[in-house]
């Protein structure tokens, strides 16, 4: 029970990533927002983890739009009272040459992270510092924090600039209790993937079976996909760490995909 009674908001857990931190969260004790633009989909992983249990709810929010992060947050309180954790993992991915790339696609992606990523920070920061006892903020990065690949400008713009977002609250967070960090999955097999290996082949003229063994797994040591479990359990580590000696980092789980 290492996160026994810490009151932790989910974005995007209707679904993989999130979805498997959500559970991992609840199995350790914490009460969990899961907060997703699918709504049924977010009040469904609540029963399941309700139905075992745990204590969930879910909550139906556009992490882009400032009025559903805000009643998101009240919801959050009204249900379990403060928030100690929150997960900004909601996002999408949209695939295309620089040169051929839609500003709207571009605009959309760069909101859902990064707009999504401010409004929840804002949302969680005004409480933490309120309760006065700390907090973790955690940001879903990526290996595309670190390094670039093609078809996915707005991607690998958004996800570094999470670490930034991260620094700074971690720099004024600290005063606070509240700590900040970045972890950054190689590819996992999720619905975000599994949708990106046509578009891909297509893109690059080759087929599925060669996205994912010479582009998606061909910098890993092992030739393995990075799995939810292994994200969640970095979360975990994360969250329930007990100290501003953790704070301002990013880290790469990506079965060497990428070493610093
Ligand atoms: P997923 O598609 O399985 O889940 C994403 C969830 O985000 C969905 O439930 C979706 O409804 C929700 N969402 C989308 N837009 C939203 C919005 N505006 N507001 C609220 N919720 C919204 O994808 P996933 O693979 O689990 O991805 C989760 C995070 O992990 C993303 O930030 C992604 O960039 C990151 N990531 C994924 C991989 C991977 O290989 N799957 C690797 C590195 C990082």
């Amino acid at each position: 029970m290492r996160l026994k009674d810490k009151i932790a908001v989910v974005t995007g857990a209707a679904s993989g990533i999130g979805k498997e931190i959500a559970f991992t969260f609840a199995r350790e004790g914490a009460k969990i927002v899961i907060a997703d633009l699918n709504q049924k989909g977010a009040d469904a992983a609540a029963s399941e983890i309700a139905s075992t249990g745990g204590r969930a709810i879910g909550v139906a929010m556009d992490v882009t739009n400032e009025g559903q992060v805000e009643a998101g947050r009240t919801k959050a309180i009204a249900a379990f009272g403060g928030i100690d954790i929150l997960v900004s993992n909601a996002g999408i991915q949209t695939v295309a040459p620089l040169d051929q790339f839609e500003f709207v696609k571009w605009k959309q992606l760069l909101a859902i992270h990064l707009d999504g990523a401010f409004l929840t920070t804002r949302a969680a920061l005004r409480e933490m510092y309120k309760q006065g006892r700390g907090g973790s903020i955690i940001y879903m990065g990526s290996v595309h924090s670190k390094e670039a690949s093609v078809l996915k400008a707005p991607y690998v713009t958004a996800k570094h600039g999470l670490i930034g977002l991260a620094e700074v609250v971690a720099k004024e967070g600290a005063k606070h209790g509240v700590r900040a960090n970045v972890i950054c999955p190689g590819f996992v097999r999720t619905p975000l993937v599994e949708k990106q290996i046509p578009e891909q082949a297509k893109a690059l003229g080759i087929s599925e079976a060669d996205v994912i063994k010479n582009v998606m797994l061909k910098d890993t040591v092992d030739g393995e996909f990075t799995t939810v479990q292994d994200v969640a359990e970095t979360a975990v580590f994360f969250a329930s760490f007990g100290s501003n000696a953790l704070t301002g980092q990013s880290l790469v789980v990506s079965h060497g995909w990428f070493m610093q």
